[in-house]
């Protein structure tokens, strides 16, 4: 039985445009060099896709998966590396493209993991942020979309390992 509505907080158009623009920028930003592009799983999917699609460079896509601890709509204190990339970064430029930026942990510790293995440089692409949750403070090189602090679902977002299929990013509203 669906308990939850999904209710449209930014439309698949929105999204679209605004992901244009900001593969353009990557495009502009990398000019003349070579990318490795990281997929943070499973959240990044759907942005990932659709953002490689409109980075005209030469690129290689890695997938990395990280777990925090804790309840399904609250960010933990830890997190663990479960599905590590498989390519070697050194002096290469890295992207890592991360669905959501809450608290900042999760990208803290990705960018630990990664600067160990002195990369030439390493930018972040994230969807979404929510500036009222930051705790550990991150640099956004190329943001989608400010948000209040609402937990959200869709274009690759889960509740409970659900959602993530919905073009769109939505809020749920309980009892509809
Ligand atoms: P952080 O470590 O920045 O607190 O949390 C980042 C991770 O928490 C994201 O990659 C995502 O998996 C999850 N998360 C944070 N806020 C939301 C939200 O509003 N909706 C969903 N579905 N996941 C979220």
């Amino acid at each position: 039985m669906e308990l939850y509505t999904p209710e449209t907080l930014i439309s698949e158009e929105e999204i679209i445009q605004r992901i244009d623009a900001l593969g353009k920028a990557i495009t502009q930003n990398f000019e003349g060099q070579d990318l490795i592009v990281i997929c943070v799983l499973k959240g990044a999917f759907m942005f990932c896709s659709d953002l490689i699609k409109r980075i005209n460079l030469p690129l290689k896509l890695e997938f990395i998966s990280l777990s925090s601890y804790g309840d399904s709509t609250q960010s933990s204190g830890s997190v663990r590396l479960e599905m590590d990339i498989t390519a070697n970064i050194e002096g290469k430029n890295v992207l890592i493209v991360e669905d959501i930026v809450d608290s900042g942990l999760t990208i803290k510790i990705l960018m630990e993991i990664m600067s160990v293995r002195k990369p030439k440089e390493v930018r972040l692409a994230s969807l979404l942020f929510k500036p009222s949750k930051l705790k550990h403070p991150v640099r956004i090189d190329y943001l989608g979309f400010e948000i209040e602090d609402k937990f959200v679902i869709g274009y690759g977002l889960d509740y409970a390992g659900r959602y993530r299929e919905l073009p769109y990013i939505g809020v749920l509203n309980a009892g509809n």
